[in-house]
C-alpha cells in the first residue's frame, strides 16, 4: 500500500496551519492524466485555503479545452512576464504530478531545481520512482493513473463528500485517458468502484467521453488514414509495427498539437502485432511513442534506446538524430532487443 497512515500524517502536517503557496507541476506535452490529477488536487488544496497554481511546461491538447477547471492551468511557455517562474521560486510546496524524472518538466526543470526551499512532493505511477529530491512520495507503479492516486488521497483525507463535480470530472478524465478508455490491464474492481463514486459525484460519462474522443479535426482523421495506409510498416518476425510522420506531412494535414494522440495504438489491433512504435519529427528531435501487449516491455526499450521510459505497455522517449537515421537505428534495436530475448 502506497498511501500509508504514516505518509498521510506527514502530508496532513505539511498542509496544516497557515495558508501556503503551492505549485502543482504537470509533465511536458501534458496528457489527460497529468492535467486531471493536477486540477483535482489543486481544487482540494484550494479548499484547505492554500494559494495554488497549476503549471504545465507547454500547452495541453485541444481535446481537454472543454474541462470545467482547465482555466486553472498556466502554460509556462506562454508566460512572458515570468509570473510562473516567480511563483515556483516563492512556493513553499511543489507537487510533481504524473512523472518520475525531473527532466520531464522540460523548460521548467531549471526553475524548479534552482529553487531549494520548497518541499517537493511526488504523486505518480511511473516505474522507477526517483530515489531522492522529495520529502514525500506517493508513487504507485501498479496504479492505472496518477488521477486514481489523487482520488485515493482525497478519499483518505476528506471523504467522498468533499469531491465536487469539477473535481470528479478531472479525476475521471485522467483515469479514462490513461486506461485507454477502460481497456488496459491496470483495471481492477476497486477502480470501477472509484469510478462509480465519481459518477455519483456528478460525472456525465457520455459527455466526457465524446468531449475527449469525438472532438477531433477533419485533418486529424485524414492524417490518421494517410499514416496507416501509406506509412505503417509491419514486421511479423518480431510482431512489431511502426509509423512515422515528418513535419511536411503534418503541415499537409494542418496538424495541431494533440492531433497524433492515440495514433500509436492503432497498429496494435492487428493480429500478430505486440508492439507499436510512432516517430514524430519535432523541431529539435524525433518524439518516440511506444505501446505493447502482454509481456513485451516497452519501458525497458524506451530507457535503453530512446532516453525515455514510462510503463511496461506504454512508454516514450526521444531520438536526437534525423528521422531516417532514427528508423535505421530502430531496426537495429529491434534485432538486438528481440534477438537477445529469443537467444
Ligand atoms: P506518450 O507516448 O503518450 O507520449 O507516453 C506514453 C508514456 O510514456 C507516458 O506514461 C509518458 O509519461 C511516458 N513517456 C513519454 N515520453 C517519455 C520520456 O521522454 N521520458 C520518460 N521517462 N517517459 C516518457
Ligand atoms: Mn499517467
Amino acid at each position: 500500500m502506497v498511501i500509508t497512515e504514516q505518509k498521510l500524517d506527514q502530508l496532513r502536517e505539511i498542509l496544516q496551519g497557515a495558508p501556503k503557496k503551492i505549485a502543482l507541476l504537470t509533465h511536458t506535452n501534458p496528457d489527460g492524466d497529468t492535467i486531471g490529477a493536477a486540477l483535482a488536487w489543486r481544487a482540494y488544496l484550494e479548499r484547505l485555503g492554500h494559494t495554488t497554481l497549476c503549471i504545465a511546461p507547454n500547452r495541453y491538447p485541444y481535446f481537454l479545452e472543454w474541462m470545467t477547471d482547465i482555466g486553472h492551468i498556466g502554460v509556462f511557455k506562454d508566460d512572458v512576464d515570468g509570473i510562473m517562474a516567480r511563483f515556483i521560486a516563492e512556493a513553499e510546496i511543489i507537487f510533481c504530478m504524473d512523472f518520475n524524472q525531473i527532466n520531464r518538466l522540460d523548460r521548467v526543470t531549471d526553475t524548479v531545481t534552482a529553487n531549494t526551499t520548497a518541499l517537493r512532493i511526488l504523486i505518480d505511477h511511473h516505474l522507477h520512482p526517483p530515489v531522492d529530491g522529495y520529502v514525500l512520495q506517493f508513487s504507485d507503479t501498479h496504479s492505472c493513473s496518477t488521477s486514481y492516486i489523487v482520488y485515493q488521497l482525497i478519499m483518505a483525507l476528506a471523504g467522498e463528500e468533499s469531491i465536487d463535480q469539477a473535481m470528479a470530472e478531472s479525476m475521471y478524465v485522467g483515469i479514462m485517458t490513461d486506461t485507454g478508455n477502460f481497456s488496459f490491464s491496470t483495471l481492477s474492481a476497486e477502480l470501477f468502484r472509484a469510478v462509480a463514486v465519481l459518477i455519483e459525484r456528478g460525472v456525465n460519462v457520455p459527455y466526457v467521453n465524446s468531449s475527449v474522443y469525438d472532438n477531433f479535426s477533419e485533418g486529424r482523421m485524414r492524417l490518421l488514414g494517410y499514416m496507416l495506409n501509406d506509412k505503417m510498416v509491419t514486421n511479423y518476425k518480431y510482431g512489431v509495427a511502426h509509423v512515422s510522420l515528418t513535419e511536411e506531412e503534418m503541415r499537409r494535414f494542418n496538424f495541431i498539437q494533440g492531433d497524433s494522440e492515440g495514433f500509436v495504438n492503432y497498429p496494435l489491433s492487428i493480429r500478430g502485432i505486440r508492439m507499436s512504435a510512432m516517430f514524430i519529427q519535432t523541431k529539435h528531435s524525433v518524439r518516440v511513442s511506444l505501446r505493447s501487449r502482454g509481456d513485451v516491455d516497452v519501458n525497458v526499450f524506451a530507457r535503453r534506446y530512446f532516453d525515455g521510459g514510462g510503463h511496461r505497455n506504454a512508454a516514450g522517449g526521444r531520438s536526437y538524430v534525423s528521422m531516417d537515421e532514427t528508423l535505421q537505428n530502430f531496426h537495429q534495436f529491434l534485432g538486438e532487443y528481440f534477438g537477445e530475448k529469443e537467444g
